[in-house]
């Protein structure tokens, strides 16, 4: 109690340095701590790891009554929570882990005034009965603030849509004088305008830090071996290191697992289909020990803070910018070189498609998704420096030339595509624009097999005329082609391709057309150090 009062009458300088221990603020930290202490509503768009959490805790700090907390992640409650209660912070957290007793128990103390800060699940918050107590908290101790973490998770559009949080507008309904202030690690436009509508911050004022991860070399490589290539990456740069290797499916992510550890790795599976004690034993090891790789599906790392996560690999492509830019953000959040390393390929932008096709979202999202995909296999295909193309992505201006990324460490070598483009997309023409790369390819080259037969496609004037390339560079410019959107997969089927309108300028011959050389990407980046 007497803590709890002193600290209203200290600076926000002060809490920062003796409560928090820490001898400045980053960024616009301060800015937004005291605008929110002072009564404001605020939008915080910050990277991951910039500093987030300090925005609501010093305010709360600095505010009469106690900061209610609306957070998704019961782990990120649990660690917060301990780490305030260590700096001599009272908080609590309520949650679906707690059983009743010791839910009475927060609640017992929350009356009494004695807490500052109280992390609660969002499903929780918007019962009518704890609505009822935050009312009556209002009119006693005072509501200090509401702090809504994860504000992505009220948009559709977002990678990571949770029905709950539509509610929370319910606060500013009810608690119209109580400061809120949102948060997010992520939001592209789009994203960021539906958090605003979404949760009524029209008025609220924005800070957006700069997203930029200059410490993050990002690297795509073409996928050939995926897991040789996997492999290769890890001996030569991740000896010893603890990363993240991302697997779209459960079944890839366990095998792929059996597999690295078989190879002496330690690596340990994370997916939503282990049960609770087997995931928290291998969170929990990847947490506390050097050195674990954690081979998962993005249910893994969301609010899992460890500093020193040197890599993070995807074998699958991830399904949006939005989602590449978060999961690979989980690297290097001690500020240190770390590693977004990937390999993709045709194979990965067809079953991405058809996951997004056939799942049951209206048309209208299915579209969006689609959009955010595209853009995600745009940056897959640029030449131009990795950390400009995201942060265009997010609309913001980075020089280039960060001198960390493959295409800056290694520039690209581009070649005119233009005549084996033609002959590439007349090929889909002539065979009746239902085929899948594979099959596309086996005609350019003018090879006999039991499909060339069964569809008589010796006939075509495209069978055997792209005998100048071999197979693998044909696939490549099959899969530019689709980046570029020139071809698209169908929605149904296997991977068949059809052409868009955007191939006929090329097609009538009245553009040119030039392709990224593939040969050496996948070979190893010399880093700065070496060069
Ligand atoms: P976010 O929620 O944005 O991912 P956190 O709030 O977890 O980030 O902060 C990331 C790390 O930075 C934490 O380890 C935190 O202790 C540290 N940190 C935050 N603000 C400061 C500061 N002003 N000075 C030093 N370290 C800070
Ligand atoms: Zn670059």
């Amino acid at each position: 109690r007497f803590f709890v009062q002193m600290m209203s009458r200290l600076s926000s300088e002060q809490i920062l340095h003796e409560v928090f221990g820490y001898s400045a603020f980053r960024g616009q930290q301060q800015d937004i701590v005291e605008h929110v202490a002072s009564g404001g509503d605020a939008l915080v768009l910050m990277p991951t790891g910039g500093g987030k959490s300090l925005c609501y805790q010093l305010p709360a700090l600095l505010r009469p009554g106690v900061g209610i907390v609306v957070s998704p992640l019961i782990a990120l409650m649990q660690d917060q929570v301990e780490t305030l209660n260590q700096l001599g912070v009272q908080a609590e957290f309520l949650n679906s882990s707690l059983d009743a007793r010791a839910a009475r128990e927060v609640i017992n103390r929350l009356l009494h005034g004695e807490l500052k800060l109280l992390y609660v699940a969002p499903e929780r918050l918007l019962t009518e009965g704890f609505l009822n107590l935050l009312e009556r908290l209002q009119t006693h101790s005072g509501l200090a603030l509401f702090a809504i973490d994860e504000a992505h998770c009220v948009s559709q559009w977002g990678h990571d849509f949770r029905p709950e949080y539509r509610g929370l507008t319910v606060l500013h309904r009810r608690f119209p004088t109580v400061p809120r202030i949102a948060l997010t690690a992520t939001a592209d436009a789009p994203t960021r305008a539906e958090i605003v509508e979404r949760l009524a911050l029209e008025k609220a004022r924005q800070f957006i830090a700069s997203f930029d991860r200059p410490n993050i070399c990002y690297r795509v490589a073409i996928k050939n071996n995926p897991r040789q290539q996997l492999q290769a990456f890890l001996e030569a740069e991740h000896a010893n290191d603890a990363g993240i290797v991302y697997c779209l499916s459960r079944k890839k992510v366990e095998e792929t697992a059996i597999w690295l550890k078989a190879r002496g790795w330690d690596a340990l599976p994370y997916h939503a289909g282990l049960d609770t004690a087997t995931r928290n034993r291998h969170q929990s090891r990847f947490l506390r020990e050097e050195g674990v790789i954690m081979v998962a599906t993005v249910a893994f790392g969301m609010g899992i803070d460890k500093p020193n996560v040197r890599f993070v690999a995807h074998l699958d492509l991830p399904k949006s910018m939005e989602s590449y830019y978060q999961e690979t953000g989980r690297a290097g959040r001690d500020g240190l070189p770390a590693n977004a390393w990937m390999v993709y390929g045709l194979g990965d932008v067809v079953s991405m498609r058809q996951m997004l096709d056939a799942g049951d979202a209206p048309e209208e999202r299915k579209r969006v998704e689609r959009q955010k995909l595209d853009a995600l296999l745009g940056f897959c295909e640029a030449t131009t420096c990795r950390h400009q193309t995201i942060l265009r992505y997010f609309g913001e201006v980075h020089p280039g030339r960060c001198g960390q990324c493959d295409n800056c460490l290694n520039p690209v070598d581009t070649w005119d595509a233009t005549e084996a483009a033609r002959m590439a997309l007349s090929c889909v023409y002539r065979t009746g624009q239902r085929f899948g790369a594979g099959h596309l390819i086996d005609v350019l080259l003018g090879k006999n097999t039991p499909q060339i037969e069964k569809f008589q496609h010796q006939q075509l004037s495209t069978f055997g005329i792209g005998k100048a390339l071999t197979s693998q560079q044909w696939s490549s410019v099959y899969r530019q082609l689709v980046a570029l959107g020139l071809l698209q997969v169908q929605m149904e089927g296997h991977g068949g391709l059809n052409l868009t309108e955007e191939a006929r300028p090329l097609l009538r011959g009245e553009t040119k057309l030039w392709l990224r050389r593939d040969n050496e990407i996948g070979r190893r980046i010399v880093s700065r150090a070496e060069r």
